[in-house]
């Protein structure tokens, strides 16, 4: 792995850095929780996607600019250090997106992918049954054959921004007489279709983070099958690979956070205090540690290798540095951190705290590295 960069990636890092500079938003954007702030994020998205920096990785025809993913990585570097406002599109670019460019057809990728670049279609992961989380393989949902499609049945839960997107992936039960990861299929319906109720679920701050989708013989035609029928489980494990292993959370995140808690350690810190710098440090080896890590994932894939088992060590690994890196800048200012946001970490140590739980648990996460890449017994279930 060659860390210096050529001519053209740290051109391309310069590009994005200057425009970053003239045009993130100098007030954070109101949070996409809320229908003004799902409205403002979207619009940013369009912005971005008109300097062709929304999906940078993408190949052109659909809106990219056919960005090595060595670059995609140093535009997430700098668009965390540049503090750019969160995205609102990240189920959609992070998971379904990879997913479509391994499983999808031209038509699909033509139909779905532009309009998502530009923030025109946000998508939800349905995918979370109120019997199914962890075992997703439980889910009870249905798809069921009728001319020229399928009719969508169910409950799906815990769906991140659903209550303002305007599309879902999900997983449902296509053969009636199957069992666990066979017969399942996966398809994207709309939101607004006739048949789905999309019942908001309030967070802590009572803003609508999560819905429920209830679909009653939803009509979804073949063309929006992703994959074989029956094939779901395989295609849904590039979308939690990606989710776990590459896409979602890039270093960008953790660079900037760790950056951000060493100016606070130099600030407030205490010298004498050697437990908590020696926190801090670790903090700050652990983000380093993580980029160097997904360069190397990024070389493997570029060498044909693919996103594998080794998603769910990567999982572990950034959801407790996201954990290290807030607790410690929290332990850093005392009782006043966790009392006032303006020193703005308590919103992200709140997010990070659900970072051993979605994209799946901590415990499925170790249950794969062990089984899987250990080859250790199956434990009990
Ligand atoms: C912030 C956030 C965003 C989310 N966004 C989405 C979304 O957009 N779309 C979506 O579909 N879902 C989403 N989810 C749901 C998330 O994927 C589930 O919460 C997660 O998969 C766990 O499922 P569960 O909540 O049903 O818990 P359960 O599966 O009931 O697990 C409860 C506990 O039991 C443990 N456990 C269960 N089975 C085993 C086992 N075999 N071995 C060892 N331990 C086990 C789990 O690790 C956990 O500690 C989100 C969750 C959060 C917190």
């Amino acid at each position: 792995m060659d860390l210096e960069l050529d001519e053209h990636a740290a051109r391309f890092r310069d590009e994005v850095r200057s425009w970053l500079a003239e045009n993130v938003p100098q007030r954070p954007l109101a949070s996409f929780d809320t229908a003004e702030g799902f409205a403002r994020h979207r619009a940013w998205e369009a912005r971005l996607a008109e300097a062709g920096l929304s999906v940078v990785a993408w190949p052109e025809e659909f809106g990219g600019r056919d960005a090595s993913l060595l670059e995609w990585v140093l535009f997430e570097e700098e668009y965390y250090a540049a503090g750019a406002p969160g995205r609102v599109s990240q189920n959609g670019i992070f998971m379904l997106a990879p997913t479509l460019f391994s499983h999808g057809t031209a038509e699909q990728r033509r139909r779905i992918l532009p309009p998502m670049a530009r923030g025109q279609e946000v998508w939800a992961q349905a995918w979370s049954e109120p019997e199914a989380g962890s075992d997703i393989a439980a889910l009870r949902s249905t798809a069921t054959r009728t001319e020229g499609g399928w009719l969508l049945s169910g409950q799906k839960t815990w769906s991140s921004r659903a209550a303002f997107a305007d599309k879902a992936f999900g997983l449902f039960r296509s053969d009636p007489g199957s069992e666990r990861h066979r017969g399942l299929t996966y398809l994207m319906f709309d939101l607004r279709a006739e048949g789905v109720r999309v019942r908001p679920i309030p967070q802590l701050d009572g803003e609508p983070g999560f819905a429920e989708i209830f679909l009653d013989g939803v009509f979804v035609p073949d063309a929006d099958v992703l994959g074989e029928p029956g094939d779901g489980w395989r295609v849904a494990m590039t979308t939690a690979n990606n989710e776990r292993g590459l896409s979602l959370r890039s270093p960008g995140r953790f660079l900037a956070a760790a950056d951000r808690l060493t100016e606070l350690w130099q600030r407030v810190g205490d010298p004498a205090d050697t437990a908590l710098s020696g926190r801090v440090a670790d903090a700050w080896i652990g983000a380093r540690a993580y980029q160097l890590y997904t360069f190397g994932t990024v070389t493997r894939l570029r060498e044909g290798g693919s996103l594998g088992p080794e998603s769910s060590v990567n999982k572990l690994f950034w959801s407790h540095l996201d954990l290290a890196l807030h607790e410690t800048a929290l332990d850093l200012l005392g009782p006043d951190g966790e009392l006032r946001a303006e020193h703005g970490w308590v919103d992200g140590w709140l997010f990070a705290l659900a970072g051993p739980i979605y994209g799946g648990t901590d415990q499925i996460q170790r249950n794969t590295v062990a089984e899987r890449l250990l080859g250790l017994p199956r434990g009990d279930r």
